[in-house]
């Protein structure tokens, strides 16, 4: 076992014998094994990364080290997907059948019930505080605005936002259904918000409703006027009828949106025939959309009847949309709550379940940018590498290849930013106040 890290408070220290992926270095870092990692030292100072080199050709002088002995290091994780405002109230209301029906029904009437804003803030605190603990440096959260919780939420997301700043870059979209827009009252309420308090993003879920064209034009002629962003949740569906990703995608491209465009989940689209897939698949493409799959969410809630095993993992067409050259990614999305009932924001918990799931190995390192490049390209986040003049924020695992990456959930991971541990994650009981268990 390599030790557990020692160097708190040393301002300038050395990691020997790192194993990182070789995309997460600048080119020619090191050479590269069949598995895409280079073994490197990787010298620390003051916050940042300093130098960079082949394992065992530099010498560093005076600079303590710590022996990693080809234990692999990640750079920061990014959560292009979440729900910080309706996780963790699991046990307030818990979701009896498991299905998405029974999921919306149950977290409306907790949200009508329970969601002060100071009951919105705490939680939304527990996982931050959580998600920087696992090594995630920036995340986006979809923001449930409906009726009054609009103008409670809001201004506690730019509070949470400030308070992070410079540990997670927070992002968050607004998340009605599309009928909706429809409704002046509710989307002047919208825009007052995401102009005060929100990130340049709009959204809304998109589903064959009869009002989804109309809803979706008003959007995007929002959005445009803003110069905002647009993340939806589409299609959540095992109905292979559900098209609403065809129709934002035509959208999209017939008005040349010149705005970033995500879609999450799409289930529906893995159940279309091949050929109707296909020519989605194509205009999503066309369109430039980032598609976020959320594959632990998506195995809990699809397929779900009561006496029946589940024959369907609930995922989108992964592998097809990466080939189409999609930016595909994966994400959280919900965590104990009626959605789902497990999860803790650890995107190296849901790489490991990704690659499970959707079969994001052969070779493992193709599908790398999963949880990192692929989700900050689609954020307008800059991912920074392991390189000089980085900042100093790395994942470090006791794992030394990917099937012990992935057979472990390496809770004992040490977790670097700006070159000093981080603590680990919050306590559950801090929660026992919003839980009703204090
Ligand atoms: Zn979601």
């Amino acid at each position: 076992m390599t030790a557990p890290f020692s160097l708190a408070g040393t301002k300038r220290f050395a990691l020997v014998g790192a194993r990182a992926l070789a995309s997460d270095l600048a080119p020619q870092a090191a050479a590269r094994d069949s598995d895409g990692f280079a073994v490197v030292d990787i010298l620390i100072d003051r916050g940042r990364i300093a130098d960079v080199k082949p394992a065992g050709t530099s010498d560093f002088g005076d600079a303590p080290s710590i022996a990693r002995s080809g234990r692999i290091v990640l750079a920061p994780f990014v959560d292009a997907h979440t729900h910080l405002d309706k996780a963790h109230t699991w046990l307030r209301a818990p979701n009896p059948c498991g299905d998405l029906d029974a999921a919306i029904a149950a977290s409306s009437s907790d949200r009508a019930a329970n969601w002060t804003a100071s009951d919105v803030a705490a939680r939304m605190e527990f996982c931050l505080r959580t998600a920087y603990a696992h090594g995630t440096a920036a995340v986006r959260t979809h923001i449930d605005s409906i009726g009054p919780q609009t103008r409670i939420s809001w201004p506690v997301v730019a509070e949470a936002r400030e308070r992070w700043r410079g540990r997670i870059e927070v992002q968050a979209s607004p998340l009605f259904l599309v009928d909706f827009v429809l409704d002046d009252a509710h989307m002047a309420d919208v825009e007052a918000m995401v102009d005060a308090h929100g990130s340049n993003i709009l959204g809304a879920a998109t589903y064959m409703s009869p009002n989804l064209l109309n809803g979706l034009k008003k959007l995007f002629a929002l959005a445009d006027r803003k110069g905002w962003d647009l993340d939806f949740h589409v299609d959540e569906s095992a109905d292979p009828a559900a098209r609403s990703l065809n129709v934002i995608a035509d959208m999209a491209i017939v008005r040349k949106f010149p705005g970033r465009i995500q879609v999450g989940h799409c289930c529906s689209l893995s159940l279309q025939t091949p050929d109707e897939e296909k020519r989605t698949i194509e205009a999503v493409a066309r369109a430039g959309l980032s598609v976020v799959s959320l594959p632990m969410c998506n195995m809990f809630l699809q397929d779900r009847r009561s006496g029946r095993t589940p024959r369907w993992r609930g995922v989108t067409a992964f592998h097809e949309l990466a080939s189409a050259g999609v930016n595909v990614m994966v994400a959280s999305d919900n965590v104990r709550d009626p959605f789902y009932a497990y999860g803790d924001l650890d995107m190296l918990e849901v790489w490991r379940e990704a690659v499970r799931i959707l079969h994001l190995d052969y070779p493992f390192s193709r599908w790398a940018p999963v949880v990192r490049a692929a989700p900050a390209k689609a954020m307008g986040l800059i991912a920074h590498k392991i390189e000089p003049g980085a900042p100093a924020d790395l994942v470090l695992t006791q794992a030394r290849d990917f099937t012990e990456l992935f057979a472990r959930p390496h809770a004992d991971r040490t977790v670097l930013r700006a070159g000093a541990p981080v603590g680990p994650p919050p306590d559950y009981s801090d929660l026992d106040a919003v839980e009703g268990l204090a």
